[in-house]
């Protein structure tokens, strides 16, 4: 069998690298990519290219914006005295479809794994209890997957909250072991809101 020409190899080893996309779905990618016509393709890559520099993290919170002010953070609209941890700023959106959560976020970007080599170091540990110090929070809700990973990661920042004094709460109601919260329905994702629980 003949090789694939070097650039559509190149495109094929950078569609690989998306979640659940492997060999045989790269290559069906990058052939249907061909086949665009050529100013979608522009279009295509020139977002790709601005992605970075128009959508990023607020350097308070961690959670997406694309202007000059976060909307997750403005306390005018939003209850800065309850906080809400995820691990990724995706979380933050799945939260917010279910209207239950008028709080504050705060985005932890990883999740301890032990078993992966990912340790302490890797959580933003020293943003989050600066803006723990700096404002007055009540309640911390830790909302991670309900995996190995998110208990572990759990577990230890509540030891970390019990020493500030800080009240922390997990939502637990309705979450099957192992999922994620961007798979989960936000009619279980609310219920595991309002049925979260001292730990
Ligand atoms: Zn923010």
């Amino acid at each position: 069998m003949s090789r694939y020409p070097t650039e559509l190899l190149a495109l094929i080893s950078h569609l690989k690298k998306l979640p659940g996309v492997g060999r045989k779905t790269a290559e069906r990618f990058a052939f249907y990519l061909l086949e665009w016509p050529e100013d979608e393709i522009k279009k295509f890559a020139n977002q790709l290219q601005t992605l970075k520099e128009k959508v990023y993290p607020c350097g308070n919170c961690g959670s997406l914006m694309e202007q000059a002010k976060c909307h997750f953070c403005d306390v005018q609209k939003r209850d800065g005295s309850i906080l809400c941890l995820v691990s990724s700023p995706r979380d933050v959106y799945a939260i917010e479809e279910t209207k239950v959560f008028k709080g504050v976020y705060h985005v932890i970007g990883a999740l301890l794994s032990p078993l992966e080599g990912r340790s302490i170091e890797r959580l933003n540990l020293e943003k989050l209890e600066k803006r723990l110090s700096e404002h007055p929070i009540q309640e911390v809700i830790i909302a991670f997957d309900s995996t190995l990973e998110g208990d572990a990661t759990a577990l230890f920042l509540k030891q970390r909250l019990d020493k500030l004094g800080i009240k922390a709460t997990r939502l637990a109601f309705g979450l099957p072991m192992g999922s994620s919260l961007d798979f989960v329905d936000y009619g279980t994702l609310e219920k595991a809101f309002t049925g979260r629980h001292h730990f």
